[in-house]
């Protein structure tokens, strides 16, 4: 099934209590489309980047069989930037700048070859820019899983309810379900988000695993304790690009498959974290990703 992800395609500045990177690649559906990749043959990608962008960077998501055909190139503009510091837990970080520049002004374009998408994630962006994709789709896909941050919440929360009265899923950390709701239980806030339209709301909490709910259920899934976590960022969309490619490659949007899907999730943003950047979800085997479902199988039997 095709899987159309649209979101910021980026240069990262990150420091951790480990180390420092210098404008490395990331944004959100940068990490999205790699992870989806593993699960689902035809991700198709929706974004915008400066003529700052490598070129060797759009070949390598090429390579892992992800369209970029969708991504605008902007002669003499600049990618989207992004700089974080996280605390010494690694649950926590402060955004030291958010440079928008060619996302400013994107107007997204949904090539032809992508319109039959059935399966459509809304990777961090902004809320506006999320709406006039599901409007430039001809079908409503069968599934529509969205993600925002803090940032959106900050500068357009009216934006941002008005998009999520148009998706299935809605994927956001702890502290922004209760940004959001206004909530400090998550059971609260998940009933105050479901009431402002996504039937299903994941909650991801960092090293603490995440909780699905939906059709009146709970389900947790842990996150795998891990000796190093070098840098996390990112691990949100690569959960959430596991998430949907997982749904979209066993075709079926039951809560049943829900939960399998929120393991793979899981399960690949535990890679996401042992190295800086995309680097080790760039480099992953099916033998990689089936013994860490495996561990995560074992960490919750009793
Ligand atoms: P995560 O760690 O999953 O929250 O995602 C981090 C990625 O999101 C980084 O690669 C950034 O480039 C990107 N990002 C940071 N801030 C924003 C924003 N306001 N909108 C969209 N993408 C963002």
């Amino acid at each position: 099934m095709s899987l159309l992800a649209v979101g910021t395609v980026a240069f990262d500045a990150i420091e951790t209590p480990f180390g420092k990177t210098d404008r490395i690649v990331g944004g959100a559906a940068t990490y999205v489309c790699l992870s989806a990749s593993y699960f689902t043959k035809n991700v198709n990608l929706v974004a915008v980047v400066g003529d700052d962008f490598p070129q060797e960077e759009i070949s390598d998501l090429n390579k892992h069989g992800i369209s970029t055909e969708g991504l605008q190139i902007k002669n003499g503009e600049k990618s989207f930037f992004w700089a974080g510091r996280y605390h010494n837990d690694m649950n926590s970080r402060d955004t030291l700048a958010t440079e928008l520049n060619v996302l400013a002004d994107f107007d997204p374009v949904i090539p032809e070859s992508y319109q039959d998408c059935q399966y459509l994630m809304l990777g961090n962006l902004t809320p506006i820019i999320q709406q006039t994709v599901i409007k430039r789709l001809k079908n409503r896909p069968k599934l529509i899983v969205m993600d925002t941050m803090n940032f959106w919440m900050d500068i357009a929360m009216d934006d941002l309810k008005e998009t999520l009265k148009m998706v299935d899923v809605l994927t956001i950390n702890d502290a922004e379900a209760r940004q959001l709701s206004g909530e400090f239980s998550l059971v609260k806030a998940a009933k105050k988000i479901h009431a402002m339209g996504p039937k299903y709301l994941v909650i991801k909490k960092g090293e603490h695993g995440a909780l699905l709910f939906g059709e009146g259920q709970i389900f947790s899934a842990p996150a795998l304790p891990l000796e190093d976590v070098f840098d996390p960022t990112g691990a949100g969309d690569t959960f959430a690009g596991g998430f949907i490619g997982y749904l979209a490659g066993q075709n079926s949007i039951s809560f049943e498959n829900m939960k399998k899907a929120v393991i793979y999730g899981s399960a690949l943003a535990s890679f996401c974290v042992e190295k800086f950047g995309t680097e080790r979800i760039k480099n992953l085997s099916e033998q990689d990703i089936n013994a860490r479902v495996i561990e995560f199988s074992k960490l919750v039997q009793f």
